[in-house]
């Protein structure tokens, strides 16, 4: 099991221990998934009605799959339906406000996803994979990145003018959503680019930050 602590702060603190890690590795992973277990489920439930004021959802990979969600799409913070509510027999749907994650992440995916500075398997330990998955969710959440991207689809935001801006302030809350989660997990590490293309690519799109940040103080969301 991962041998994490919860504190009353809400951060989860990793064991050290190597061979905690190995027992967590090996809880976690069966085949070619990674999976989410019930006890790190609650874990990280709690994480995310502390610091999102919202519910932790979980979808099944292979049934979303059948639908329209892309690969690598493991998450999300979007407000979404849900059927689960009854009323004697009868199915009951109400909008809620939750962030999703997948019951099962394929290894082969998490090898192969391109981040802007992380490397997935060099920077994120298999064990804390969820869990980096979860702040980076939270960010979005607790800055609203769902409503201003829904923004940037019908041209709300007169900052942006072309579609290569669009692109950019996207990248820019992606950039700045893994900065922040890696943070949470190694307070005392700093992220950078793999490649000297990689730098060149997040300094183009480090000025957007300042943009994304002018967008959200004018819709008076608070950075955290
Ligand atoms: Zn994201």
């Amino acid at each position: 099991m991962i041998r994490q602590v919860l504190v009353c702060t809400g951060k989860v603190l990793p064991d050290k221990s190597d061979v905690n890690k190995q027992e967590a590795r090996e809880h976690l992973v069966s085949g070619n998934c990674l999976y989410l277990t019930p006890d790190l489920y609650v874990r990280l439930d709690n994480l995310v009605r502390e610091h999102a004021g919202m519910p932790l959802e979980v979808f099944d990979l292979d049934e979303r799959r059948s639908g329209v969600l892309e690969p690598m799409d493991w998450a999300n913070c979007s407000p979404a339906g849900s059927d689960r509510y009854r009323r004697s027999s009868e199915k009951v749907s109400a909008e809620i406000t939750a962030i999703e994650i997948a019951n099962k992440i394929p290894l082969d995916e998490i090898r192969s996803a391109r981040r802007l500075e992380l490397d997935l398997v060099r920077d994120i330990p298999l064990e804390l994979f969820y869990e980096w998955l979860v702040w980076h969710e939270i960010h979005h959440s607790v800055h609203d990145d769902p409503v201003v991207a829904a923004g940037l689809d019908n041209c709300v935001h007169p900052e942006i003018k072309s579609a290569g801006d669009r692109i950019k302030i996207m990248q820019a809350m992606e950039l700045e959503a893994d900065r922040a989660s890696f943070n949470r997990l190694f307070p005392e590490s700093t992220l950078k680019a793999g490649t000297p293309a990689g730098i060149k690519k997040v300094r183009s799109i480090e000025p957007y930050l300042v943009l994304l940040h002018e967008i959200r103080a004018k819709r008076g969301i608070k950075r955290k």
